[in-house]
């Protein structure tokens, strides 16, 4: 194990302070957007795979909806869906997530 490597409480405290910075950008931007283009943007860009661009399915899961992109692999989760998943008293639910996927990884 090296010295240098921070500990996971100093990862966290690092991350969090990233994540808070990168919150405040993004309210800051959305301030100075127009309305009109926070909806064009919208309108671009819904339901397509942030990474790729591809379009997203659906795919219902444990009470939520995961946005799925078929073409680079990515999983998209909505605003509060993580947390519902994290409360979700099968712990091993992400694992569930994994194994519901893998069947898009066998040759057809
Ligand atoms: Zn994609």
């Amino acid at each position: 194990m090296s010295l240098n490597k921070p500990s996971e409480s100093e990862d966290e405290y690092f991350a969090r302070e990233e994540a808070a910075k990168l919150q405040r950008q993004a309210a800051a931007q959305a301030q100075h957007m127009q309305k009109s283009e926070r909806e064009e943007r919208k309108k671009l860009h819904f339901m397509k795979c942030p990474k790729c661009g591809f379009d997203l399915r659906e795919v219902p899961y444990r009470g939520i909806t995961i946005d799925k992109c078929f073409e680079c692999g990515g999983i998209w989760l909505d605003d509060q869906e993580l947390e519902l998943l994290t409360g979700h008293k099968d712990h091993n639910v992400f694992s569930g997530i994994l194994k519901l996927f893998r069947a898009d990884k066998t040759p057809a």
